[in-house]
């Protein structure tokens, strides 16, 4: 058993990169350039595309980026500091404990237990059910513009242009992607204006990447998988001191760059408000924004909704964030 679930992880390493370059000159496009520093490729969470069946596939052998894991047949499991044996224990995880799935090599599953990071054994972490994240918010208001379709395969319509806001410098990205719904355009406002409420002193980040007005995938160059349908975007991570007129750059954060309460004060907002479907964000920052997060009250209960079921680690998001709202309620043919 263990055996073929080793021989169907390395199958697919080996293959996909091959379909992915046989797609992509069926099509005629240019391959991704994974050197770009905004790269991004959320396909390991997502399922985009033809990666469905290999995400599928992974499922069905018990792991998935993110998901929740239980301890199960052990009265404790060793969290080791790397992915084998030879690694020294740095924490005992009790039965019945739950962790979050970050990554598996072979039998040995990286894990989050509670912002302890380390590496456990697969043979005793057995797969939770999906955690109620709630149902939507409900939006502000009906609007004229229209998601259709998912953010890797979709389109925009009725476009909604980002207005200017004390908050964030809008970058000129060169790529015109500064649409989105009305919706996203309301929850991006929002979570600012929270930001500079609780923090005054907040830096200004840069909004990025949103969408093209017409959505989809334009010509040139687009660093992004996603990004088609106005509910993705793309904003540099706050940090103790930014430029004011051009933001905070696209430089790459660490736990102490960071400026993690005003993080979280952006997230906060899109959390608690349920308009969050999914927030890439890479997860060496987890620590200190849960840190930010229960200095602002919040329980370890409502943290693991959150971190895990909605904050997902996709490589490439240690210089920026990317925040996917969920499908306005009255666009009939958005799909998540
Ligand atoms: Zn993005």
């Amino acid at each position: 058993m263990e055996r073929s679930l080793h021989n169907a992880t390395r199958m697919r390493s080996v293959t996909r990169p091959l379909l992915l370059v046989l797609l992509a000159a069926c099509v005629g496009e240019a391959p991704p350039d994974i050197d770009d520093p905004e790269w991004e490729d959320e396909s390991e969470v997502e399922g985009i595309g033809n990666d469905e069946a290999a995400l599928n596939a992974d499922m069905s052998a018990g792991f998935t980026i993110g998901a929740k894991l239980r301890v199960c047949g052990a009265d404790g499991l060793n969290q080791r500091a790397g992915a084998g044996a030879e690694f020294a224990v740095q924490a005992i995880i009790p039965e019945d404990a739950e962790v979050i799935g970050l990554e598996r090599i072979d039998k040995w599953v990286k894990n989050d237990w509670n912002g302890t990071i380390g590496w456990s054994s697969n043979n005793y972490l057995c797969a939770v059910g999906a955690p109620a994240v709630g149902t939507p918010g409900t939006p502000p208001t009906t609007s004229g513009s229209e998601s259709v379709n998912r953010p890797s395969a979709g389109s925009l319509r009725n476009a909604v242009r980002i207005g200017e806001h004390p908050g964030y410098v809008v970058a000129d990205t060169g790529r015109a992607a500064t649409y989105g719904t009305a919706e996203t355009m309301y929850w991006l406002g929002a979570a600012f204006d929270h930001m500079l409420a609780e923090q005054p002193t907040a830096q200004r980040p840069q909004v990025r990447d949103i969408s093209v007005q017409a959505g989809g995938r334009p010509a040139g160059a687009w660093p992004h998988s996603s990004h088609h349908s106005g509910r993705d975007v793309d904003i540099t991570y706050p940090t103790a001191s930014c430029d004011p007129t051009t933001g905070c750059r696209l430089v790459n954060v660490s736990p102490t760059t960071i400026d993690a309460t005003a993080t979280w004060l952006l997230l906060e907002t899109w959390l608690t408000s349920k308009v969050a479907h999914r927030i890439f964000i890479d997860s060496s920052l987890y620590p200190v924004l849960r840190t930010a997060a229960r200095a602002r009250g919040y329980t370890n209960a409502q943290l693991a909704q959150w971190f895990g079921p909605v904050i997902m680690h996709v490589s490439n998001h240690l210089n920026h964030l990317h925040v996917r709202f969920r499908c306005p309620a009255d666009d009939r043919s958005c799909r998540p």
